[in-house]
């Protein structure tokens, strides 16, 4: 048996899907081509109107199809059922879900999964077909809890790590408090416990994430973890083995036990290895003194941060339930950017919604005004469409979809300028960055700004493209050539 999963939406469910790959190959169930699956997992994200679109199309396109064989052949059940049978494809669909959308699409799928509750679907998936097909999936193994089901990772050297999800803030546009539940912080220790690993198997990029990581808190027993060879281990306060990997574990940590979200980066920032570190997304309001410390204090931390603004008028700030001005928000940027002196640079981007209820003109002007004083480096812009159940759903949606569109392209236009600005200042630098992919001569990566990055290969000799080709998933030195609003080019530095 075979199966298929897509997913859409933000890291989180992408991260989410790594984990399910897990559960599947755990109950010997394969990953296979769309067309050639047995079961089609969606993971969907109710966050944007067009994702639930484009799963209701789809779904209305899958009808009942021929296929190559039953299932119960390839499950060795002794059933070998060679002749083709007509037999619906199983589709399970899972996620980041509004009840309003389960609703919709409840007719046109066989299950729907709580992923919160990812640990019970072998159990689940096992009933489901020994009730319906007499089918036995047997000799898996119990999982204990969602954290503790490690994930597929899909690349070899970038690594997204879960560490709370859910949220509080309720901001009256956004789905996720009422998809993902309360704000769920994962034990430090477990987190610890993940990046180490992975830093020994030689992952070069951490991507910590979570609705609102810098709301991060949990408990520790003191004193934390230190490293040795390689292991987390404990070691007594106050020897000269309390050592995080060289920093002093105990000036880490308090003596309460409390590890809030700054405290979690310097712990996992003392874990020894050569990896990027980063995190996804923080919420303004959260956004303390202590964690812009920690972009001069943590030496793995990227000069990267996702900041969401999502509108440059107080007055539709307010309506989004977002808890900050516009002022503060700039006052925040400038206080972050001080920090970074002497041809040092922080990358910032944004995420901006256009056409919010009651947003007019002089609203959105107040927005483009914002964009251009603050010079993002990318902005994630989106239309507004109103998600069922939420606060800003009661709220008549009066701005066109004409203007919508309008408006979007206007602050796309800005951003465009200000990209290309910010790209052009590291024009002529030698950086590293984390080579991702070869395609048509070119290798593809990233800088530690999250910029993308283009270098063109030597293609002279055979070997020098082998020996170009073992460079992929790690850090590569390049000098940047060229900039474009949208990524940079650059050229090998000679060694
Ligand atoms: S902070 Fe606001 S936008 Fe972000 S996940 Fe929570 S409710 Fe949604």
């Amino acid at each position: 048996m075979t199966y298929h999963l897509i997913t859409f939406g933000c890291q989180m469910n992408y991260s989410d899907s790594e984990r399910i790959d897990s559960v599947f190959e755990n109950m010997n169930i394969k990953s296979a081509e769309k067309n050639k699956a047995d079961i089609l997992i969606f993971n969907l994200c109710s966050v944007r109107q067009r994702a639930v679109d484009k799963v209701w199309g789809m779904l209305k396109n899958i009808k009942t199809q021929k296929h190559r064989k039953h299932p119960s052949a390839s499950l060795g059940t002794g059933k070998s059922t060679e002749n083709t049978k007509i037999k619906k494809i199983i589709i399970i669909l899972t996620g980041c879900i509004l009840p309003a959308d389960k609703d919709k699409l409840k007719d046109k799928v066989d299950l729907i999964l709580d992923i919160k509750n990812l640990v019970s679907w072998p159990n689940i998936i096992r009933d489901y077909f020994f009730t319906n097909y007499k089918l036995r999936i047997t000799n898996y193994e119990p999982f204990k809890s969602y954290f503790s089901i490690t994930p597929k990772h899909s690349s070899p050297f970038t690594a997204y790590i879960p560490i709370m999800t859910g949220c509080d803030n309720f901001c009256s546009y956004c789905a996720v408090p009422y998809t993902r539940g309360k704000e769920y912080s994962r034990p430090a220790e477990e987190i610890l416990k993940e990046v180490n690993k992975l830093c020994v198997q030689g992952y070069r990029e951490i991507i910590l994430l979570g609705q609102n990581v810098n709301s991060y808190q949990s408990f520790m027993s003191f004193p934390p973890p230190i490293v040795v060879e390689g292991r987390l281990q404990r070691e007594s306060p106050g020897t000269s083995n309390c050592l995080f990997a060289g920093i002093p574990a105990c000036a880490v940590m308090t003596k309460d036990d409390v590890v809030n979200f700054p405290i979690l980066l310097k712990l996992i920032d003392s874990i020894p290895g050569n990896y990027w570190l980063s995190f996804l997304t923080s919420h303004p309001k959260d956004m303390s003194e202590e964690l812009i410390n920690c972009f001069k204090e943590c030496k793995h931390l990227m000069p990267y941060l996702h900041l969401p603004l999502q509108s440059g008028s107080d007055k539709t700030l307010k309506a989004m339930n977002r808890k900050y001005t516009a002022e503060q928000y700039v006052k925040l940027i400038h206080k972050i950017r001080k920090r970074f002196v002497n041809n040092s640079y922080i990358a910032i981007s944004t995420d901006i919604i256009v056409g919010f209820p009651g947003e007019t003109k002089k609203d959105f002007e107040a927005t483009a005004a914002l964009m251009k004083k603050i010079k993002f480096d990318m902005a994630y812009l989106a239309e507004y469409s109103p998600r069922p159940g939420t606060a800003a759903a009661k709220l008549k949606d009066n701005v066109s979809s004409a203007e919508k569109i309008k408006r979007k392209n206007y602050l796309n236009e800005i951003l465009k300028k200000t990209a290309l600005e910010n790209n052009q200042k590291l024009v002529g630098q030698t950086i590293s960055i984390l080579a991702e992919s070869i395609k048509d001569n070119f290798a593809f990566g990233r800088t530690n700004m999250m910029k993308n990055v283009r270098i063109k290969l030597d293609t002279k000799s055979t070997e020098s493209i082998k020996t170009q080709k073992i460079l992929i998933g790690q850090f590569v030195k390049i000098k940047i050539i060229k900039a474009g609003p949208w990524g940079l080019e650059g050229e090998m530095v000679k060694k």
